[in-house]
């Protein structure tokens, strides 16, 4: 029964609490996932999305991992989850660019870490890495992450007076 609890449930950060969702349960994983899912507490349900286009047959993903993680992190996580990824992020790519992959997903950690104090501080520094986030999201296929940098984004531009850069 653990078992079955343990493979099965989902995180609920938002309520710290962790639930069994019957269709959300049974998605895949995929370190480049094509969707997303959230705890909305207005319809009190936990709901998925795409995070990108999504053609006609192809497998609906969600990532079970710290999505920002480098591959030998990420490993670790799928044999805890009982399976070795073979999704596009983890294969299809030659050695360098698998590890240029870790570099990028490092440094697009080491933004979103260094965001709430980098708005305190240094707006025009803050600004070059909200943009540099974006294009590593980009790079990456990270797009779950995008809605949060974009707003972080413009949540910088706005206190450091950046009209051109918020409006973006
Ligand atoms: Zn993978």
């Amino acid at each position: 029964m653990a078992g079955i609890a343990k493979t099965n449930c989902i995180p609920m950060p938002e309520r710290r609490q962790a639930g069994l969702c019957e269709v959300i349960c049974r998605m895949n994983h995929s370190c480049k996932a094509n969707a997303q899912y959230f705890w909305d507490d207005q319809k009190g349900l936990e709901v998925c999305y795409a995070i990108m286009d999504i053609p006609k047959g192809e497998e609906i993903t969600v990532c079970y991992s710290e999505i920002t993680s480098g591959r030998p992190l990420r490993h670790d996580v799928h044999i805890q989850h009982g399976f070795n990824c073979q999704c596009k992020a983890c294969t299809t790519s030659s050695p360098e660019q698998l590890a240029q992959s870790d570099k990028n997903r490092e440094e697009l950690c080491e933004i979103i870490d260094e965001t709430p104090t980098l708005l305190q501080t240094n707006g025009t520094i803050a600004i070059k890495r909200a943009k540099r986030s974006l294009e590593l999201i980009k790079i990456e296929e990270l797009f779950g992450l995008a809605p949060a940098q974009y707003y972080d984004g413009f949540q910088v531009a706005v206190a450091w007076g950046d009209q051109a850069s918020a409006k973006a």
